[in-house]
């Protein structure tokens, strides 16, 4: 877990004892319950959206989607002067803290990822969690036309994944989703996901898992992604 998750998970905590929730309204849409910051009014179709999101991306998973709360802050600034940034799922405790403006399924998405391996095979801010998270973040983005268009070098391109298992910089997610893109597109989804549950805490099980699921290294992929990424 990075430093930030364990103090915002902290102060949420901190916040919770001194009862700063008690007077969010509370919206039961059955897996998720909303906790909607004071005196902020909300349409019913942003509550809807993202349950649709969670319950379409369960089935592409192929996971039973788990009951989560979802507190609702009315942007990141608001969030941030309490001591939360507004852009966290807390995958074990099935909660999650966001923004009025965040995409519908990007964190929502980190809890059912959490059903198919646990995150210490499959780390929270990691390339393959955050790949996915991106992209089936319910957002009509295509991430390799995203990736392209951020220009990154060569050499972050050329970066072996091995080297992002555990932690992915945020200015990457566009990249991580264009490499799930990929990987569903050239392998389906069956393969994707034996892959994901597959994966153990030892970064060499990759390879061999990789070799066994797609029959090729994860290297030769990383190559045939990259030739994938920047056709006309
Ligand atoms: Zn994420």
């Amino acid at each position: 877990m990075s430093d930030w998750t364990i103090k915002t998970k902290k102060r949420a905590k901190e916040l919770k004892e001194q009862g700063f929730y008690n007077n969010w309204t509370k919206r039961n849409f059955g897996l998720i319950t909303f906790f909607i910051y004071p005196d902020f009014q909300i349409d019913d179709e942003w509550f809807k959206k993202r349950l649709n999101i969670y319950k379409k991306n369960a089935k592409i998973l192929g996971v039973k989607p788990p009951k989560v709360n979802f507190f609702v802050y009315p942007s990141i600034e608001i969030g941030k002067k309490i001591g939360i940034i507004p852009t966290i799922c807390f995958i074990k405790m099935k909660e999650i803290h966001g923004h009025l403006n965040q995409s519908p399924g990007h964190e929502l998405t980190h809890i059912l990822v959490g059903k198919i391996n646990n995150s210490k095979n499959l780390p929270g801010n990691g390339l393959w969690q955050e790949g996915l998270c991106t992209y089936l973040n319910g957002t009509k983005t295509n991430q390799r036309k995203h990736t392209l268009s951020l220009n990154f070098s060569e050499v972050t391109l050329a970066t072996p994944w091995k080297k992002w298992r555990k932690h992915m910089p945020g200015n990457l997610y566009p990249l991580a989703g264009s490499i799930i893109q990929y990987l569903v597109k050239r392998y389906g989804w069956k393969k994707m996901i034996l892959f994901l549950k597959k994966l153990k805490k030892a970064a060499r099980n990759q390879d061999k898992i990789s070799l066994d699921i797609f029959k090729k290294s994860l290297e030769e992929i990383q190559k045939d992604w990259s030739k994938w990424l920047k056709k006309d």
